[in-house]
């Protein structure tokens, strides 16, 4: 028998509590009451009962609401709870577990059953019947948790297959950044190289290999578009076997080539399905490529300023027979990708058309500063040189002089100064005309430069005379020099005279040396001067120098 042990009923039903009373008491409990639900829970608090019994429907509280508070107290946590309850449906019995109760009793009560089963709570048991419906219920509510768990199982697989591609995805457009940073960087370096040349077909014969170096492509071939604008030849490759050398001419129609333009001048082949121009299909035949870039650079890198520039700059020297002026050439890239599957990628494209950008840009500039630079020649050489005969003029002469007397007088070493003039000149032009006059003066000046050494300097000092720098020569030696030449243009036919003396033009020379007559440059001319004036003075054709004055 339980004795000592205190049972608390908790009922609102006085009957019930009085039939209750006398049960539990005539089996030797204690016996204590609640009407409501908070006074169970207080008198439960208080006493320690070792069973509460516990009507479901209570007044002021639901019979579940007072288990789940009483389980919820550390001291009565393991005080086994029995509900009492009319409807035993599938929802109380979830109802009551869930709250709780280690059992439940249904109403109304039989004695000797209800005995024997608060005596088994008391003494720590379970109502088995009770206890297997609860497993099941609970092996159902896990059956549940179960799948629940798995479905959220599958979700979670799903979105980790969905984050390890994001994670691929995210390493390939890292390693395309990478590869697309090392292209940058590597053509940024080569505009900087190709910058520091200066010699545009020293650019045009490095480019194809250049490129070669720093990109995933097989072969490169640079063209030139032919004066014809059909033909396109080939000035440098790279990437070609010995086999194969690229040489030559390819036709292209100027209707792919304006097509060629229109695309920004950039053209990328992706298959050779794609082409429909002859002689490329057979060139990438025969290259087998798949894929491969054709650039226009000249479309690249159009630069409006520089053709005017040199146009007028062009103008500022128009006297010139130059032919070499001409407009910018326009140049093709052919860049193949080869055999392989892999095709330009679009970074690609976009890196390769900046950079033939740079190229097409660094190359006109070059052509630019070369032409500027060849005009700049053309134009400094007419500025010291005498438009008709072409000898050195008056201006040139005197700074020559002065730099000859530097020279020497640095040097300690000599020179000569010869001042040559045309006798009765004016005559000959009266005679003959002014045009037949000109042609003798070009005449003279050029028998005058052929017969001097490369280092005398031949200028045309003014109308019919002419100066002669010759340095190292002394007095004596320029003396027979210039006799020399005195003969010679005596001696000399000139066409076209048709009056008499005839076919015969004289000359007069006089000279002053350096150091021996002055080492000051004008005094020297003056001299010089003097002793032409000499020469005439004493009937002409002759040759004086200053110190027979
Ligand atoms: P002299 O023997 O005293 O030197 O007599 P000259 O007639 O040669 O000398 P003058 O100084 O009287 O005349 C120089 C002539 O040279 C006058 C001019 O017609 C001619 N002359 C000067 N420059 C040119 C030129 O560029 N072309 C031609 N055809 N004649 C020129
Ligand atoms: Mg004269
Ligand atoms: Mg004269």
């Amino acid at each position: 028998m339980q004795k000592n042990k205190t049972i608390l009923y908790i009922e609102d039903d006085p009957e019930a509590r009085f039939l209750m009373a006398d049960i539990i008491r005539f089996k030797g409990f204690s016996y204590i009451e609640a009407k409501r639900g908070l006074e169970g829970i207080r008198l439960a608090k208080e006493h320690h009962p070792d069973l509460i019994l516990i009507d479901l429907n209570l007044p002021d509280m639901q019979g579940y609401e007072v288990t789940t508070h009483l389980k919820s107290l550390p001291l009565l946590s393991h005080t086994p709870i029995i509900a009492l309850t009319a409807e035993i449906g599938a929802h109380v019995k979830e109802m009551v577990l869930t709250a709780g109760c280690d059992g439940y009793i249904s109403k109304p009560i039989h004695v000797n059953a209800f005995i024997q089963q608060i005596e088994k709570y008391l003494e720590g048991h379970r109502d088995t019947i009770e206890a297997d419906e609860e497993r099941h219920y609970l092996q159902q509510y896990n059956l549940q948790l179960v799948n629940r768990l798995k479905k959220k199982l599958t979700e979670l697989e799903r979105a980790n297959e969905n984050l390890s591609t994001l994670n691929n995805e995210l390493l390939e457009s890292k390693n395309e950044l990478a590869r697309y940073n090392d292209n940058l960087f590597y053509l940024n370096n080569l505009a900087n190289y190709l910058r520091t040349l200066n010699d545009p077909k020293a650019l045009a014969e490095i480019l194809p290999l250049k490129i070669l170096e720093g990109f995933q492509v097989k072969r490169c071939l640079l063209f030139e578009l032919g004066t014809d604008s059909k033909q396109v030849h080939i000035i440098s490759s790279a990437g070609f076997h010995l086999e194969e050398p690229p040489i030559g001419s390819l036709e292209l129609s100027s209707r792919f080539l304006n097509f060629l333009f229109e695309q920004g001048g950039i053209l990328w082949i992706k298959n050779q399905s794609e082409l429909i121009e002859p002689t490329l299909y057979d060139l990438s035949t025969s290259l087998e490529s798949q894929t491969f870039l054709l650039a226009n650079l000249s479309a690249l890198g159009v630069q409006q300023d520089a053709t005017s520039i040199l146009r007028s700059a062009h103008s500022m020297v128009q006297e010139t027979d130059t032919d070499e002026i001409q407009e910018s050439k326009k140049y093709f890239i052919f860049m193949d990708k080869g055999k392989s599957d892999s095709s330009f990628q679009t970074y690609e494209i976009r890196i390769l058309k900046s950079f033939l950008h740079s190229v097409a840009i660094i190359y006109e500039n070059m052509m630019l500063h070369k032409r500027l630079l060849e005009l700049y020649k053309i134009k400094s050489e007419q500025a010291i040189r005498d438009g008709m005969t072409h000898m050195y003029n008056y201006r040139y002469f005197m700074q020559e002089l002065k730099r000859e007397v530097n020279r020497s007088l640095r040097y300690k070493t000599c020179f000569s100064l010869m001042m040559i003039d045309i006798d009765h000149f004016k005559q000959y032009n009266d005679q003959n005309g002014h045009l037949e006059g000109d042609k003798v003066l070009k005449l003279i000046s050029h028998l005058l430069d052929q017969n001097t050494r490369t280092s005398d300097t031949v200028s045309r000092y003014g109308g019919e005379e002419f100066t002669i720098i010759l340095p190292g020569i002394k007095k004596n030696a320029a003396v027979v020099i210039a006799e020399k030449l005195r003969k010679l243009i005596a001696g000399y036919r000139f066409k076209g005279n048709k009056h008499e003396p005839c076919c015969r033009v004289t000359i007069s020379i006089g000279i002053a040396s350096f150091p021996q007559d002055s080492t000051d440059p004008e005094i020297l001319l003056q001299l010089s001067d003097s002793a032409l004036y000499k020469a005439k003075a004493s009937g002409r054709n002759r040759v004086v120098a200053i110190d027979e004055l």
